[in-house]
């Protein structure tokens, strides 16, 4: 079938199987050099393989929960959407989530999500307990940072290059209702706005949409969001009954791919224009449901077809953080000049580097969409360069363009992520579109 990521970019002719327990996925992997996919939120080319895909959604099983310590064991294509549904009724919370809830146990793992409390508490991996891992022989081997840790390493991250994570043991956070004490700051330039991650460097959750359109004066001027998990004290005396009762949203959708000329320099300006006013012109505190706090775009179904037919591709660079402000005024300088739109434009604090080839490590990280076109593709190759200037990585997750020699420059991990996969025999029983583009 065809097939691309949550990018539209590339789209490949895929054989995709869809096995049901171990012994059919044991098959599967007889049948060629595969590549597990989880439920294809990833933007690029990393869970396509135009030989065998393994769609491991049929692993939905979430097996068993300690209300002592947090613990859920769940199957890997266990959808995140669905732990929420289960457990924030019983007061428990997902401890690291990316920006959609519409991803799987599997993909959170093997790209080492992040989400807006990375600057205090790491990225998924770091909730991790054990995995279990299929070899190309159909052994499965659990791996933690004490057992077969070689394995642990390289597969939170790995992009699922190691073998397909079958089920693994994570930690939820305890929480008190369903609600976030959200404070909205805007920030009228970049100075401002770095000024602010930092100063608020103790908030649990921080997060920043960015302006990327305006230069000068206003050069990064942004809506700083920050949040914490509100207790039932914080809710008003008729929620506190039900304080896991948020309103529902109602789902718009997508019906078809827009027309290219929908998203231009002028429409994207005249967005981020209105977008900045209403959200400067917030209270400064308000109360936000869990849905509109963590997963604003999971209210519009298939919004990537916003970007009509041909797709969007994404940039998402981190750069340390002494070489922040620089490089990101280096980057908005860029794509203000170039007038290429992207309304959705986030920035983050990240903290402590993870394992493996895991994305994060201390700094800022920015990510923006761009329609694809030759000009964007173009703009982009500057933004990688500008971004090694400043000694900074990429996202593999996010990723459907980049050049091996790219990856190289910026992480020198990919060659020990080559040599691993070489030494254990795993370069030619797992491989992806993305592996192969980037000799990984
Ligand atoms: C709206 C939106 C917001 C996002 N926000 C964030 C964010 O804030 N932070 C962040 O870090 N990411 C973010 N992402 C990226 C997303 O969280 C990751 O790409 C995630 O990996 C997608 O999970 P998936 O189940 O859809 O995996 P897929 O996209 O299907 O696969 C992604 C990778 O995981 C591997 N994989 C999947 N399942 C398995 C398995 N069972 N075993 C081994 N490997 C497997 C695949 O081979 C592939 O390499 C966002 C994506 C979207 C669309």
């Amino acid at each position: 079938m065809m097939l691309s990521g949550w990018g539209r970019f590339p789209r490949q002719s895929c054989a995709v199987s869809d096995p049901r327990d171990i012994d059919e996925l044991a098959q599967v992997l007889q049948a060629g050099s595969a590549i597990a996919r989880g439920n294809g939120r990833s933007y690029g080319d990393s869970a396509l393989n135009p030989v065998n895909t393994i769609d491991m959604r049929r692993f939905g099983r979430m097996v068993s929960f300690d209300p002592m310590t947090g613990q859920i064991v769940a199957e890997a294509g266990v959808l995140l959407a669905d732990i929420i549904d289960t457990f924030l009724p019983r007061g428990w919370f997902p401890s690291v989530t990316p920006g959609t809830r519409f991803v799987t146990v599997g993909g959170m793992i093997a790209s080492d999500v992040h989400g807006k409390n990375h600057h205090l508490h790491g990225a998924f991996g770091a909730f991790l307990d054990w995995i279990e891992v299929m070899a190309p022989d159909g052994r499965i081997t659990r791996c933690s940072r004490t057992e077969k840790p070689e394995l642990f390493h390289w597969t939170v991250g790995g992009m699922g290059l190691t073998g397909p994570i079958v089920c693994a043991a994570f930690r939820l956070r305890r929480v008190e209702t369903g609600w976030i004490r959200q404070t909205n700051l805007p920030t009228r330039n970049l100075e401002e706005t770095l000024a602010a991650f930092e100063t608020h460097h103790s908030s649990t959750y921080s997060v920043a949409w960015i302006d990327c359109l305006t230069g000068g004066d206003t050069l990064g001027r942004s809506l700083i969001s920050l949040g914490e998990h509100a207790a039932a004290s914080d809710l008003a005396w008729d929620k506190r009954k039900q304080p896991f009762d948020t309103p529902a949203k109602r789902l718009l959708s997508m019906p078809v791919s827009a027309p290219a000329f929908v998203l231009n320099r002028h429409t994207v300006r005249a967005f981020n224009d209105i977008y900045y006013r209403r959200g400067a012109a917030r209270p400064v505190e308000e109360l936000s449901d869990w849905k509109s706090f963590f997963y604003p775009l999971d209210s519009i179904l298939n919004w990537n077809r916003l970007y009509g037919r041909r797709g969007f591709i994404q940039f998402q660079c981190v750069l340390p953080p002494a070489a922040s402000a620089a490089g990101l005024a280096a980057l908005l300088e860029r794509i203000t000049h170039s007038g290429l739109g992207s309304f959705l434009a986030v920035l983050k604090r990240l903290g402590d580097a993870g394992t493996g080839i895991s994305f994060p490590m201390p700094g800022y990280t920015l990510a923006l969409d761009f329609p694809v076109s030759p000009g964007a593709l173009d703009l982009l190759t500057e933004l990688d360069r500008i971004a090694l200037d400043h000694e900074g990585r990429f996202y593999l997750a996010k990723d459907s363009r980049m050049t091996p020699s790219t990856l190289r420059r910026s992480d020198k991990r990919a060659e020990d992520f080559r040599a691993m996969r070489q030494a254990m025999g795993l370069s030619s029983a797992f491989t992806s579109s993305q592996s192969e583009r980037l000799l990984l």
